[in-house]
């Protein structure tokens, strides 16, 4: 079982537009123990651009930043159909020097790693349980309508 620590999130000014800009930073648990941590990235006055993300996996249970850490870069967005995600190359990411999430993958590699279903798991509980994220889609989906 996963969950989702949701804590305060970090609005900052748009330096182009002087919208609002959220930053999250997210725990995720699995059956109690600490299991990844994702960054998430949205602006409310360009919403043409998808949400970036990133999920880092690999001994988020012990103080020590261990070898196996890495990081999955990706963009999320959301048509009629429901949530989309894909994943992109680490220099497209806006964290791709953050050295805490580990080593940061490229999109093919990413979907050749073993991990990759522990990511879509968690992509999934972000569209579904992270309320920022999907207040975030609703406004989207207001202003499109
Ligand atoms: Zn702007």
């Amino acid at each position: 079982m996963i969950e989702i620590e949701l804590t305060e999130p970090n609005r900052s000014i748009c330096g182009c537009c002087g919208g609002t800009n959220t930053s999250l930073t997210r725990f995720v648990y699995q059956n109690g123990d600490a299991y990844a941590v994702y960054y998430v990235m949205f602006s409310e006055t360009h919403m043409d651009d998808a949400l970036a993300g990133v999920i880092s996996l690999g001994g988020w249970g012990s103080e020590d930043l261990p070898e196996n850490r890495v990081a999955f870069p990706f963009v999320l967005w959301h048509d009629e159909n429901g949530y989309k995600i894909s994943l992109t190359d680490s220099n497209e990411s806006p964290w791709h020097d953050v050295e805490i999430l580990g080593r940061m993958l490229d999109r093919n590699e990413a979907l050749n790693h073993p991990w990759i279903n522990d990511v879509f798991h968690i992509t999934d509980h972000i569209a579904e349980n992270d309320s920022e994220v999907i207040d975030y889609f609703k406004l989207d989906s207001s202003m499109i309508n």
